[in-house]
């Protein structure tokens, strides 16, 4: 336990600061070692080994060769991404010449079709609220969803729907509302609003409007191994590995600032999942490769933050001299 000795005009007294069991360097490094994701348990990818990704100008070239750059991380891409990469693959035997970004325009009609079916029917349900809110926002939401319908039924908009920009202004409108369960059931309706990581239609219409490359580095990015704040930066959650975790950049942006028990609600196979991440730290831990300490402390983090709901068996941990 590292001491700190401070000194007052007079007096002299001890204040014990906890060592931070790894540095952020340490952290990463564990992530060359198939980590699975805290929350949803997939395999993460290095994001050094993304980030060369960046520089590699073939992505935007014809679909097989970026196929080839990007078929070693087909394992570890998340369901969307990996149909995504399937279609590529079938297509581009088909259309050798054409890259990402023309295969997905080739695709874009059909799949927004389907898109704008699973959105009006989330509209809807939205617009019965103008029923049973107050007047003025009643008005509101009404004026909202005229401007939505407009631009999801164009089939050229001036701007194309954004969900998150949408799920804004609908917060804005709900933001005097007194009866919070109300606010909460319909901000969580427009919440099923399909994301580009959720549904193969939404990928490809959002990624259509991207150039090739970028397209690329989506089919991958959900993998990425970031460091999450078990307790929220802006709940003053400690900016160190006794408040990281290792999560896939999908889980982590999912969250928001969210506390861990809502994570659980909306990852119910979260607790085992935890484990599984344990499991591998140990692991790494009888190799020299992690410490003790971090792991002692996710369990001790991960309990109080989830209300005990998450319990880390790491009795294994006695076993390591
Ligand atoms: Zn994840």
């Amino acid at each position: 336990m590292e001491k700190k000795v401070f000194k007052t005009e007079n007096i002299k007294f001890k204040c014990k600061i906890p060592e931070i069991p790894l540095t952020r360097k340490e952290l990463k490094n564990l992530l060359n070692y198939r980590i699975p994701c805290l929350c949803c348990g997939m395999e993460m990818l290095h994001p050094d080994i993304y980030s060369q990704l960046l520089d590699i100008k073939e992505l935007s070239g014809p679909a097989s060769e970026a196929i080839h750059i990007l078929a070693p991380f087909e394992k570890i891409m998340h369901p969307v991404e990996r149909q995504v990469f399937n279609m590529f693959k079938s297509m581009s035997a088909k259309y050798p010449d054409k890259n990402f970004k023309e295969l997905l325009e080739m695709k874009r009609d059909i799949h927004e079709l389907a898109l704008v079916k699973i959105q009006s029917i989330i509209f809807n349900k939205i617009s019965f609220y103008r029923r049973i809110l107050p007047k003025k926002s009643a008005r509101q939401l009404r004026k909202l969803m005229i401007k939505t319908n407009d631009i999801i039924f164009d089939p050229e908009p001036h701007k194309p729907f954004s969900r998150r920009i949408f799920i804004h202004k609908l917060k804005n409108i709900l933001k005097n509302i007194e009866n919070k369960k109300l606010k909460e059931e319909i901000i969580e309706i427009a919440r099923r609003l399909p994301r580009s990581s959720d549904e193969v239609c939404a990928f490809v219409v959002k990624n259509s409007r991207k150039k090739s490359n970028i397209i690329a580095l989506n089919l991958v990015h959900p993998s990425v191994g970031t460091f999450e704040h078990l307790l929220p930066k802006c709940m003053n959650g400690m900016n160190n590995s006794l408040n990281f975790a290792l999560e896939c950049s999908y889980c982590n942006n999912s969250r928001h600032h969210y506390p861990i028990s809502v994570q659980i609600e909306e990852n119910p196979y979260m607790p085992q999942n935890t484990q599984i991440q344990a499991d591998k730290l140990i692991s790494l831990c009888k190799k020299g490769l992690c410490k003790k300490e971090y792991i002692t402390n996710l369990k001790h983090v991960l309990q109080t933050l989830s209300d005990g709901i998450i319990s880390l068996d790491i009795s294994k941990l006695s076993e390591i001299t």
